[in-house]
């Protein structure tokens, strides 16, 4: 497995994480923190460090809600460099089980979590219609959805 120089990566992006001041507004602000391990504040002390994130379950917790990166006082593009450290993961094989498993489901399905009985319920009581405009309703679109995943090597990059 190669060695990516993450800092170096976001640096190019022009996501400049070295002028964190490290105030905590990111990890206060942020909804996924309240439920799941992730400290962002952390994540991007981490970022700064050039330290190992490709294996920080922290990475993964995120839910890109970008509160943090629009409260940033320094204006740090913390979502941004969130995604890019977590394609950078994906490229080196690197990601959760679950992932895996819903990307299986956007290849089978075209879609990450396809729409179950209770979902059509749910969806009828609120007044829309029983399907998505998705290939849910175009079912001779799902085709296409996989030549598109297929085409950017999707497939490769989850499989199993
Ligand atoms: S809000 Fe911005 S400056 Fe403050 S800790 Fe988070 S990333 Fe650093
Ligand atoms: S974008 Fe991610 S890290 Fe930032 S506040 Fe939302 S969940 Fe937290």
């Amino acid at each position: 497995m190669s060695d990516p120089n993450v800092l170096k990566i976001l640096q190019d992006a022009g996501i400049d994480v070295l002028s964190c001041m490290q105030c905590g507004t990111c990890s206060g602000s942020c909804p996924s923190g309240h439920y799941t391990i992730l400290n962002t504040r952390r994540l991007v002390r981490k970022a700064r460090k050039n330290k190992d994130m490709l294996h920080d379950d922290d990475l993964w917790m995120c839910a890109t809600c970008y509160n943090c990166q629009e409260r940033c006082p320094r204006g740090i593009k913390i979502v941004d460099a969130i995604l890019s450290i977590r394609t950078i993961a994906v490229h080196e094989g690197i990601m959760l089980p679950e992932h895996r498993a819903v990307s299986q489901f956007m290849l089978e399905y075209g879609h990450a979590v396809p729409i179950n009985d209770a979902t059509k319920v749910m969806r009828e009581g609120l007044g829309l219609e029983l399907l998505p405009e998705t290939v849910h309703k175009y079912p001779d679109a799902l085709e296409d959805v996989k030549t598109l995943l297929r085409s950017c090597e999707f497939d490769k990059l989850v499989k199993d």
